[in-house]
């Protein structure tokens, strides 16, 4: 789950780390007021779940009250595209209005989960601020990993050693350990995905402040974490996506046609292989889970339906704990409520098999069935 640059900047300075000072707004009268606390001048950050803002015209520094207000206005109910988002864009619903920093160098922190590793490393480079992604493709090398053995959590000598690939002045040295280590403990007992500073600015003062600041959270984990729960934003979510979430069912979308459901994390990957091996490529990722019930799976392929760009389902159930006729009995339901006439390709197995196959081919749909992933394949690029 991923939550908003102020509300990892509230977690960032509850663990010491310092950010600068400011405040949220939702209107421009609020943005010209925040501006004139702070002194006449500010920047304002447009509050969305998408990097890239900077480059995107989404982070304005203004000068005056009056500036303040009118820049509020031109971003605040628009939608804000990045390189990060989709065409449309997310909506821009409040912003960040912030003291004004003096920068000095801006350097790159984060913590991350590395699969190669297969546990946490952090990653630092002098060369933070926009053009980090610039970086990371043309001078890797320039981009420091230390990975980090949790059973030891980030040793002294690691902080030491990145420290010493910054190239930071020796007074800084205390304050960067200090933050590295409250990085971590917000990575660990936050149960992040990710926590990421681009910029960490060194200001022309000395300090070590958090420009800005990004925190993901892991989704699995969230159930034990009720305060973090309640920073979920969820108009910055696709609609679909969102709506999956509130059901309890794992869904991608992805930009095929095929529409998947499937159950099974492991299978429904495997699907996708088999779509776009056929030359089809999947409209979403779909895991509807073991213990779905008829209406559970309807929703699921409510939600694959209620996708535009779907032109035909694909289902792929090894009945166990979701027996088959439950899975038919939700499929035909949801193409019954919606009135949907969109082919269906159906492979099976497992459980209650039989009677799954009668229900669906009593249902009046245009159902094939396929047994193997072959004929899934050969099926799948008839039908579209
Ligand atoms: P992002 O583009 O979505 O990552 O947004 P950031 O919060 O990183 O802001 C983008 C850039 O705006 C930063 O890299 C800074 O160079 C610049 N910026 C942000 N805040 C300030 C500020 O207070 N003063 C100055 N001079 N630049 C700022
Ligand atoms: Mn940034």
């Amino acid at each position: 789950m991923k939550i908003h640059e102020y509300q990892a900047k509230e977690i960032f300075a509850r663990y010491g780390i310092a950010v600068p000072k400011g405040s949220v707004v939702t209107t421009a009268q609020e943005a010209r007021q925040a501006t004139a606390t702070l002194g006449g001048k500010a920047v304002l950050k447009a509050q969305v779940h998408a990097g890239g803002r900077g480059k995107a015209g989404g982070v304005k520094v203004v000068r005056t009250a009056a500036e303040a207000e009118r820049t509020a206005r031109s971003l605040l109910g628009t939608n804000l595209v990045t390189h990060q988002t989709d065409a449309r864009g997310v909506p821009v619903r409040s912003l960040l209005v912030e003291e004004l920093a003096d920068i000095k160098q801006e350097l790159y922190l984060a913590i991350t989960i590395d699969r190669g590793f297969r546990g946490p490393v952090m990653l630092a480079s002098a060369g933070g601020g926009m053009e980090i992604e610039e970086v990371a493709a043309s001078r890797p090398q320039d981009i420091h990993t230390e990975p980090i053995e949790p059973v030891l959590g980030l040793m002294p000598y690691q902080t030491r050693r990145v420290i010493a690939r910054l190239k930071l002045a020796p007074p800084l040295h205390r304050p960067a350990a200090q933050l590295m280590t409250a990085l971590y403990r917000i990575f660990t007992e936050c149960d992040c995905s990710l926590v990421e500073i681009n910029p960490l600015i060194v200001t022309a003062d000395d300090r070590l402040v958090a420009l800005d600041g990004k925190l993901d959270l892991e989704g699995d984990a969230l159930f034990r974490h009720a305060d973090l729960r309640e920073l979920r934003d969820r108009a910055q979510e696709d609609p679909l996506e969102a709506e999956a979430v509130d059901e309890g069912i794992a869904y991608v979308k992805l930009d095929g046609q095929v529409g998947c459901l499937v159950n099974g994390a492991g299978l429904a990957m495997a699907t996708l292989d088999v779509t776009n091996a056929a030359g089809a490529p999947p409209a979403n990722f779909l895991d509807v889970g073991g213990g779905a019930d008829d209406e559970k799976v309807s929703k699921a392929v409510s939600i694959i339906l209620s996708d535009p760009a779907v032109n035909r389902v694909l289902v792929n159930v090894f009945g166990g704990i979701l027996r088959c006729d439950v899975a038919a009995r939700g499929i035909v339901l949801a193409y019954q409520r919606r009135g949907a006439t969109l082919p269906l390709v159906v492979r099976m197995l497992g459980t209650n098999v039989e009677e799954g196959k009668k229900t669906l081919r009593e249902s009046g749909l245009n159902v094939t069935f396929a047994d193997t992933l072959g004929e899934v394949a050969q099926a799948i690029s008839r039908a579209g």
